[in-house]
């Protein structure tokens, strides 16, 4: 049983490890294209990206491992594949309560994590990427990725999924925390402006929370952040984008980069 749990761990790592590489590496690839030069001189920050990730992936696969075990050999968690053993309303609304859940659970966690002390033990490791890439949406400390990994292993406990809703969460998972770390937005403009964008979160908003610190604590949906006066709107990719330009041209002077972002933490 030992063996097996073990070996159910290191499938799932292995699987979270490869799905990171695939899905940034696609992404990072697309940047590439669509803004040439944006990661350029970020190699050394790319490789820290890619190493925290890795690991989290290996921090994710122990309880995802766990709980897929139990599931297969113990009947555990109220997952079911049967499209007919609940209603079809539940499918969607199934899935909207999970994003919402670990929503929650992820402002209130990261809101934590900017006051001081867990900002220096942990979350300053995923600020540590200035501007973040396509390959930092896993690069947490072991701390931070504990504290992510256990949600949706907890919440399929709680919450009746299908396995086709839980493929499609996370795949909403894997997607937005790529794209919200990528330099540029990849969604047509209707889901991040307007009444929609109003609500959801995508890399627009994320970048301020990476510029500001402060503020900007959602995952998935501006909800929280809202209510609790956290929401500071959306950023932009200019100052980026222009710096980007200037390595591009090879001028490399920093000294010219606009105003020096904050290092320290907001307080939350
Ligand atoms: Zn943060
Ligand atoms: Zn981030």
């Amino acid at each position: 049983m030992i063996l097996a749990l073990i070996l159910s761990a290191i499938a799932m790592t292995l699987i979270i490890g490869v799905r990171y590489l695939i899905v940034s590496g696609a992404f990072a690839w697309a940047t590439g294209r669509r803004h040439p030069g944006l990661y350029r001189g970020l190699d050394p920050q790319m490789k820290r990206e890619i190493a925290w990730s890795l690991a989290s992936a290996a921090i994710y696969g122990i309880p995802a491992g766990i709980v897929a075990w139990g599931w297969h050999n113990r009947g555990w968690t109220l997952l079911y594949d049967r499209v007919s053993d609940y209603p079809l309303w539940w499918l969607p609304v199934s899935v909207f309560l999970v994003l919402f859940a670990h929503d929650t659970w992820f402002y209130w966690t990261h809101r934590w994590m900017h006051r001081p002390k867990p900002f220096r033990m942990a979350h300053a490791v995923h600020h540590a990427s200035k501007p973040p890439t396509a390959w930092a949406a896993m690069a947490f400390h072991p701390i931070e990725a504990l504290s992510g990994a256990v949600v949706i292993p907890l919440l399929v406990f709680v919450i009746p999924l299908h396995t086709g809703a839980l493929c499609f969460v996370l795949a909403v998972m894997t997607v937005m925390g790529v794209t919200n770390h990528m330099g540029w937005e990849v969604f047509p403009r209707f889901m991040w402006r307007g009444p929609l964008g109003n609500w959801l979160i995508t890399a627009s908003h994320h970048q301020r929370h990476h510029e500001q610190y402060g503020c900007n604590y959602g995952l998935y949906f501006r909800f929280w952040d809202r209510i609790c006066g956290t929401d500071r709107g959306l950023g932009d990719f200019v100052r980026d984008h222009a710096r980007a330009a200037r390595r591009h041209g090879g001028a490399g002077d920093r000294s010219a980069v606009g105003p020096h972002r904050r290092d320290e933490p907001g307080a939350a």
